[in-house]
Parts: structure tokens; sequence; C-alpha cells
């Protein structure tokens, strides 16, 4: 990689400004998952070993009314890294002001403080995710270094990453982020042979720029997931109810045209009259009836997909096959996690998001190589698209 790493600089009493995704769960107050927590404390560690004064800055979900900055604040992520660092954290309940700089200069070597959601700078203007010039200038002001080692938001230009980047004198991007990178490489560059590409979820229009560079670079493209039925409609297929996207009907023929014998698609299905958790049926053959609707990925479909894994050294996996939060039609999802996840000698990487919760739900966490923590940022990755967060990072000398 020809950006900067945390090794490239010297951090020796120099107040540094790390962007991280702290974007977690919470329910009534309470984090419900603190995975991304966790996946900060190298970075944190190793800018503490080097005397570091550490200024921290994250979004919470997103925040549009002023009701909202109630359920977003970063306070109980305070109290949850100063207990998994082992280390005080001091908490400003401000994105910027006199209260922030005093304590800012307070801070001594080792020092952990978090300021408040990036997001709150999105009520009067949207200056965070609208990458406010002013704002960016600001944050950069408070340190001489940037961090950036929040990947799940790379793909966007935000104030907190793009805007601080370009207003700092030095930066680099965080042992996160240089994992991602090195884990995703893996598929983009190099990848051991056979590839094999499952791609799930709900709508073809979010993966259509992913199926079209996997189809280049993968030996076999498994669809699966609500996606497959805009496939199923172009190939005269009667789908039922079940969801689709007319307007990409033409671009399913390009990419079925483009893709030849690498594209594999479901051969059946379990259908359900309405969307609701209750028993399906298995189809006969590729066509749904018309009152019915397709959740999941049928019997003959699980083994043809399976077959197709079974010799993979490479699997990329984003999106889930079926209604996998249903457990009436979770079966073809964890079908595929288990293959996934027994295959030897394979590098298997899971793109974040539903995927990503689904390995969860079915405990094989521990079972593939490498689980992304950003679902959209992972599969721009994978597209070949720049992620402007990582972008914006200078370069090594
Ligand atoms: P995405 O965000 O595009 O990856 O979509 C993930 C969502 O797609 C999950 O919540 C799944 O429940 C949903 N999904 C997968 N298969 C189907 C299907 N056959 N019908 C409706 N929704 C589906």
């Amino acid at each position: 990689m020809n950006k900067k790493t945390l090794k490239d600089i010297n951090f020796e009493n120099k107040k540094v400004i790390v962007r991280f995704d702290f974007n977690v769960p919470i329910s009534d107050g309470t984090i419900t998952d603190d995975k991304r927590i966790k996946a900060t404390l190298a970075t944190i560690k190793y800018l503490q070993d080097h005397n570091a004064k550490i200024i921290m800055l994250s979004h919470l979900g997103r925040v549009k009314t002023e009701e909202d900055k109630q359920k977003k604040t970063l306070a109980p992520i305070a109290k949850k890294l100063a207990e998994l660092a082992n280390y005080p954290v001091t908490f400003i309940d401000e994105t910027r002001g006199k209260k922030l700089e005093a304590a800012i200069n307070n801070l001594k070597a080792k020092d952990l403080l978090l300021i408040e959601n990036t997001r709150f700078e999105d009520l009067n203007g949207k200056k965070e995710s609208g990458n406010d010039p002013e704002l960016g200038t600001y944050w950069a002001s408070l340190a001489e270094v940037f961090v950036n080692d929040a990947f799940g938001t790379a793909h966007r230009a935000h104030a907190s990453n793009v805007g601080i980047a370009t207003y700092i004198g030095d930066s680099c991007v965080g042992f996160l982020i240089e994992k991602e990178l090195t884990m995703l490489n893996k598929i983009v560059l190099n990848p051991s042979r056979p590839f094999v590409a499952v791609l799930g979820g709900a709508k073809v229009s979010d993966k259509i720029d992913v199926i079209k560079q996997l189809l280049n670079k993968a030996d076999t493209v498994i669809i699966g997931g609500a996606m497959a039925y805009t496939f199923m409609k172009a190939l005269g297929y009667s789908i039922g109810n079940s969801l689709v996207e007319n307007d990409k009907i033409d671009l399913a023929k390009e990419l079925i045209e483009l893709g030849k014998e690498k594209l594999v698609l479901p051969i059946d299905y379990v259908t359900v009259s309405e969307f609701k958790d209750i028993p399906g049926t298995n189809t006969k053959d590729c066509n749904i009836a018309d009152n019915q609707m397709g959740l999941d990925i049928g019997i003959e479909t699980v083994k043809l997909f399976n077959a197709k894994l079974q010799t993979a050294k490479t699997v990329f996996w984003n999106g889930p096959v079926g209604v996998f939060e249903m457990n009436n039609f979770a079966r073809g999802t964890e079908a595929i996690c288990e293959t996934i996840a027994n295959l030897k000698d394979a590098f298997t990487l899971v793109g974040g998001g539903d995927s990503a919760a689904a390995v969860g739900k079915f405990h094989y966490e521990d079972k593939v190589s490498f689980i992304s923590t950003g679902g959209g940022a992972s599969l721009e990755y994978v597209e070949g698209k720049p992620l402007p967060g990582i972008e914006a990072i200078k370069n090594k000398l």
C-alpha cells in the first residue's frame, strides 16, 4: 500500500486526531455489540505506547432532529471504551468550542479524549456529511497528525475523514484499515483460484458494479437473495409476487450475456403467500406461482451452490441468499455459511452488513478468514472504486 501507516509517523508527545468507527448498536443506553469498539484497541494501544495525546471522533447513526441527539450521544461509548482500554476517557459533549479546546490543551501523553458524535454537525446544514471545509479545517486545527481508522465510512467523503486529512500536516491509516485493505487485496489483486463470489441481498441496483467487476475477476459468481428474481424474470421464468426491479431487467439480461456459464442462479426456492415467518413450500422448478413469493433458495439450489463452492480457494460473500432474519427462510443462508466455514485451505472473506450479521447469527465468526467491518466500503473497494477516506491520506515518502 502506498499510504502512510502508523509505523511511518513519529507520535511522541503529539496531538493526534483519530477517526474511528464507533457506530455500534445501542438499546436503552446499553451497547449491545461492542465488536467495533474492540476493533479500535490495537491502534489506541500503539498510539499510547508511542506517547501520543489521543483525540478521537466518530459518528453514531444519523442525526436529523434535536431530539435525535439524546439517543445518539457517544457518552455510553466513552464509558465502554474506558473499560476496554483500561484507561480513563475524557468525554466532551460538544463537537467544537472552548470546552473542547481547553480539554485538548490539558491532555498529557497517552491520554484519551472523545469528541461528541460528528453527525451532530449535520443538524445545521449537513456540515459533517457534506464535508464542509470550515468544519474540516477546524477539526484539523485541533491536532498535528490525523489517523483514519474508520473503514466503514472510508467510501464517503465527510469532514471527519476527507476534511481533516485535507487540512492537516500529516496523516496515516490505522491498523484496522491496514488490515481491511490487506485482506481485500487478497480478493482484488491476485486471488487464489478457483475464486467464487456469492452475492445476495435485496437489490440488484446496489450491486450492479460489483457483479460486473466480479464477472471479470472471479471464476464463478453465485447470485441468491431477492436480487435473483430480477435475473429469473429476465430469463422468462415466472416469479409470482417476489421482489423484483423491473427497470433493471435489461441490465440483468446484459449481465447474463456477459457472465455466461460463470453466472450461477437459483434453480428452486422456498415460497410463501405473504411476507411472514411461516413455513414455506419448496418449488418444483424455477417458476413461482402467481400468489407466492420466494423468500429463500430451495433444497436443489443449496446443493448446486454448495457444489460450486466446494473447490473454491478464494470466496467473497456479500448479502444473504434469503430472508435469514426469519427462521423459516434462514436455511439457505445458514447452508452457505456452513459450507464457506468448512472449506479447507480457502481464503474466505465476508463483506460487512447483513452477511456479517448472518455469520454471527449462525456462530461461524471464528471459521471464516475475515469479516469486513464495512459493507458499503468493502463492496466499493471490490468494485475497483477509490475510497475517498483512504485516498485523502498522505502517501508514503
Ligand atoms: P442488502 O442490504 O441489499 O444486502 O439486503 C439484505 C436484506 O435482503 C436482508 O434483510 C434479507 O432479509 C433481504 N432478502 C434476502 N433475500 C430476500 C428475498 N428473497 N426476498 C426479500 N428479501 C430478501
